[in-house]
């Protein structure tokens, strides 16, 4: 039987030193590497910022978790997008959803309001909107977020895929589930992004990026200039710890879809709520699609809409005793974040919206939490 990519991630990617026989890789600091008698290189590393031998199995593994053919690690998710960025084509079209993390809309504002590219948001609510907004021969990026930060919006990946296509443009997708749900590649998408600081290290403290792609094309080439260039790299240390978090990442992955959907069904219809927008619901909108496109559950993410309007939620996320009040998900901890404290002014996300990320803790504890915060 042919070794799956979660027992290559349990054993740190099959790793064995073959001097020591040790099974956990070595942290290596340096951030020079020798060169030989003819001064050639003595091995496949020369300076920190090209890249460390305490990358080498993690971004290994991150390209067989998403059926990649590279992956590189950055030192923060939006240090991986801003890359992304960078390698676009000055002035490109760039098609990107109305909700998606916000830190990366900013982002694409920004460039968007210097000139560098011309933005065209989506409402992905419509089903037509990506085919509407893409101008074929002239968008280069079409960027999707799935399930979409914070209303957990399913967008179909196969058929984004096929729209980019045919205009010529290339897909890529913040695939927030993880890839032991959601491998955009698989699926026809031609760049995918993790903010690893989230679901893949899974403990909350290490902050990294990363984009997986689907051919080592003359973009991806780009993209690894680009992180040299700039020097957004992460520390040695924290690809070590990285990698022992991915090892467990299917287990708290599937962990977290399990008590999710436990949590999504307890409340759905709940007095106190407006709605519960989990993909794993069928009154989610994207039900059909995020079926068809995950698999092993529907992720950890889900957000809540309570009745009574800010004032409501506010005190509701000010109640809780096992979810911790903050911001970020994929850790092992559940966290309740108010939305409105965090959105910027413009945001059309509800105001009367908490988002959870269930973490691993017993689901009854996290079920009971919320009834009491709820009667609050
Ligand atoms: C956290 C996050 C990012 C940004 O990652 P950082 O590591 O915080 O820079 C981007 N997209 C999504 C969906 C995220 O959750």
């Amino acid at each position: 039987m042919d070794r799956s990519p979660d027992t290559d991630a349990v054993q740190a990617g099959h790793y064995i030193d073959p001097e020591t026989g040790a099974i956990v890789p070595p942290i290596h600091t340096s951030t020079t590497y020798a060169r030989d008698g003819e001064y050639e290189p003595l091995g496949d590393h020369t300076y920190i910022r090209d890249g460390l031998p305490t990358f080498d199995p993690v971004e290994a593994l991150a390209a067989r978790l998403d059926r990649g053919a590279g992956a590189r690690l950055f030192a923060s998710g939006m240090a991986a997008f801003s890359a992304m960025c960078e390698s676009l084509n000055r002035h490109s079209h760039v098609v990107a959803p109305q909700v998606m993390y916000y830190g990366a809309q900013s982002w694409l504002r920004r460039l968007n309001e210097r000139g560098d590219i011309d933005l065209t948001l989506f409402d992905q609510h419509d089903p037509n909107a990506i085919g509407s907004t893409i101008r074929p021969g002239e968008t280069e990026l079409v960027w999707v977020e799935t399930p979409a930060n914070p209303t957990w919006d399913v967008t179909d990946i196969r058929a984004a895929a096929s729209l980019a296509h045919q205009a010529g443009a290339f897909l890529g997708v913040d695939a927030t589930a993880s890839p032991v749900t959601t491998r955009p590649i698989e699926l026809g998408a031609d760049l995918v992004f993790h903010a690893v600081t989230k679901y893949y290290n899974g403990h909350s403290d290490v902050s990294g990026g990363l984009l997986v792609t689907a051919s080592e094309d003359e973009r991806w080439e780009e993209i690894a200039a680009v992180r040299s260039a700039s020097g957004a790299i992460m520390g040695p240390f924290e690809a070590w710890l990285l990698l022992r978090g991915m090892r467990t990442l299917h287990l708290r992955v599937e962990r977290s879809s399990e008590s999710a959907s436990a949590i999504a069904r307890h409340f759905e219809g709940h007095p106190r709520l407006i709605a519960v927008l989990y993909p794993g619901l069928e009154s989610h909108d994207g039900h059909a699609t995020a079926r068809a496109q995950m698999d092993r559950g529907f992720g950890g993410m889900m957000s809540l809409r309570v009745k009574g309007g800010h004032d409501s939620a506010r005190q509701v996320a000010t109640s809780t005793k096992v979810f911790v009040p903050a911001t970020s998900l994929g850790g092992v901890e559940s966290l309740i974040e108010h939305r409105a404290a965090v959105e910027p002014p413009e945001s059309i996300v509800p105001e009367d919206l908490l988002r959870l990320s269930i973490g691993i803790e017993p689901v009854e504890e996290l079920i009971a939490d919320l009834e009491q915060a709820l009667s609050s």
